[in-house]
């Protein structure tokens, strides 16, 4: 699909439950999160109908996300499906790993070709200040399962915070001794995440020099499906990436489109536009009125954000107010 800047969009991001078992502070509050009715979460049925028309669209690469994903039963099922399904060519994951160790093997039976873990810090203090659990232990041994598994490509996802404890640098060496990504995910100004500033890709570099071996721009085949750009480290097994949407903004070369839980499709990450396909779906609408709005929702994609811009626009406009666990990331 080629929307009107000319951007190909053929990734979709799904959000298959709004719950997780971690508070992270700066994706969910604390207390008093409200969770969506089960009844208005799209069924397994409904997801896979709207990838079927997606593809025949021309997406060709989805994510799970949520929420956390594997909260919800029957993740490896879908999985399978989807990686069966005409057009599909890729099917990852992103998840906080705490309940990935008895289902990695599902999911690698199921044909997943990669996973996201997300941890924030390896000091189990640290982490349970983020995470507002105790959990630590069980995203660990999710990882330990999933590096069994060679054929899943996995990427460690950590957000810096801009607190010290965090120890950025133990996180990266994580990729001296296994083969995985470390990838810095910049703080974006989605729902609680406004409340942070988060530290940006040149203050990242300047943490991780002091610590790392050499390291120098990566140039080779492209590790993903998106704007992650990486580094090599001198002896490091795998690479050090970094998702600057706010310092390092890529919205021109944009290939995403995101589903919510609630099958909601939203073109950008930080505008409330797009369209309602569990309405269409609901509402007894053929697969062509599927695919209709769903070019309708394509043709205002924005050609952008403005993270950190101008905000009074930001309040004028048509900003997102769902906070990051509703959007999936
Ligand atoms: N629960 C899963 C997980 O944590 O990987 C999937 C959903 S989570 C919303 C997806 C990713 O979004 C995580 O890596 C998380 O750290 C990141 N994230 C959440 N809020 C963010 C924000 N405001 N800015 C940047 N990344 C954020
Ligand atoms: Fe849950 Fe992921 Fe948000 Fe943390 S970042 S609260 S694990 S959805």
């Amino acid at each position: 699909m080629i929307d009107r800047c000319g951007r190909n969009i053929d990734y979709l991001r799904i959000s298959v439950t709004d719950r997780c078992n971690l508070r992270c502070i700066y994706c969910m509050p604390e207390e008093g999160v409200q969770h969506v009715e089960r009844s208005l979460i799209l069924q397994e049925e409904e997801i896979l109908r709207i990838c079927r028309v997606m593809a025949e669209l021309g997406i060709r690469k989805i994510k799970l996300t949520g929420g956390e994903p594997l909260v919800r039963p029957g993740m490896p099922r879908l999985v399978e499906k989807l990686k069966n399904m005409p057009g599909i060519e890729k099917v990852t994951l992103t998840t906080n790993g705490v309940l990935l160790k008895d289902q990695m093997r599902d999911f690698a039976g199921a044909g997943l070709d990669g996973l996201n873990i997300s941890l924030d810090s390896l000091d189990a203090d640290c982490s349970r200040k983020i995470t507002r659990r105790d959990e630590l232990g069980r995203t660990f041994g999710g990882i330990e399962e999933a590096l069994k598994y060679p054929e899943i490509s996995l990427k460690i996802n950590c957000v810096p915070l801009g607190i010290p404890e965090q120890d950025l640098c133990r996180v990266a060496f994580l990729a001296q001794d296994h083969k995985v990504h470390v990838r810095f995910i910049e703080m974006m100004p989605i729902g609680i995440g406004k409340e942070f500033r988060g530290v940006s890709e040149e203050e990242l570099l300047g943490i991780l020099g002091k610590k790392l071996p050499r390291f120098s721009v990566y140039e080779g085949e492209p590790l993903g499906n998106g704007p992650c750009h990486y580094y090599e480290v001198e002896g490091f097994s795998g690479k050090i990436g970094f998702i600057s949407a706010v310092s390092h903004k890529f919205c021109g070369e944009c290939n995403r489109i995101r589903l919510t839980s609630q099958g909601f499709l939203k073109t950008c990450l930080q505008y409330a536009a797009g369209r309602d396909l569990r309405a269409v779906i609901r509402g007894g609408g053929s697969d062509e009125e599927l695919k209709a709005v769903i070019l309708e929702a394509l043709s205002e994609k924005p050609d952008g954000h403005i993270f950190g811009g101008n905000l009074e626009k930001q309040k004028e406009d048509k900003t997102e107010k769902l906070c990051m666990s509703q959007i999936g990331g």
